[in-house]
């Protein structure tokens, strides 16, 4: 039998209510509580991979712009999702959850072998964190109410991308339940 992990990717207050955020960003929280509340209801992890930068050194403000800096307000998860006891958290530095991070080892010891990719954005830190999970083995689920990004090309181009390039099953959120 599968074991599923569900990762909420950067729903931080910088990318909802901060400096980069995006309208398309808030339609999306509801559906990641109802799944995270699911996920923990039937004992399947929750892992948050939260941007936590480093200003000095971080090429990715190059590119975005100041963003969800450690330690601050603007990098914390938003207030409608905070974790709950027992959810994983993985601080990261640049777009994939399991770059430099001990995500791989954590899902290995929880026996996951199917990673449920939530949050934000599609078409960038949830298609990285994809990327990254194909290459060491895991099967994806991408369910399409719970991810979105700035411009709906952006997303549909992302389903279609990771589908086909990742093999992950888009689905809806409601087929995990
Ligand atoms: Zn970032």
């Amino acid at each position: 039998m599968k074991k599923y992990a569900v990762i909420v990717v950067d729903m931080l207050n910088d990318f909802v209510t901060g400096p980069i955020a995006s309208p398309r960003v808030h339609h999306i929280i509801e559906p990641i509580k109802e799944l995270c509340d699911h996920a923990r209801s039937q004992g399947m992890p929750v892992v948050y991979a939260n941007d936590s930068h480093t200003p000095e050194v971080d090429k990715e403000f190059r590119v975005w712009g100041p963003h969800a800096v450690e330690g601050t307000y603007g990098a914390e998860v938003i207030e409608e999702l905070k974790p709950k006891e027992g959810d994983v958290i993985i601080p990261k530095k640049t777009y994939s959850a399991f770059f430099q991070t001990p995500l791989d080892l954590i899902l290995r010891e929880m026996d996951v072998d199917t990673v449920v990719v939530t949050g934000w954005q599609a078409d960038c830190c949830c298609r990285h964190t994809s990327a990254d999970a194909f290459f060491r083995g895991f099967d994806i689920v991408f369910p399409r109410e719970t991810t979105d990004t700035d411009t709906e090309e952006g997303y549909v181009g992302a389903l279609k991308y990771v589908e086909k390039i990742y093999g992950a099953k888009v689905c809806s959120v409601k087929d995990l339940y």
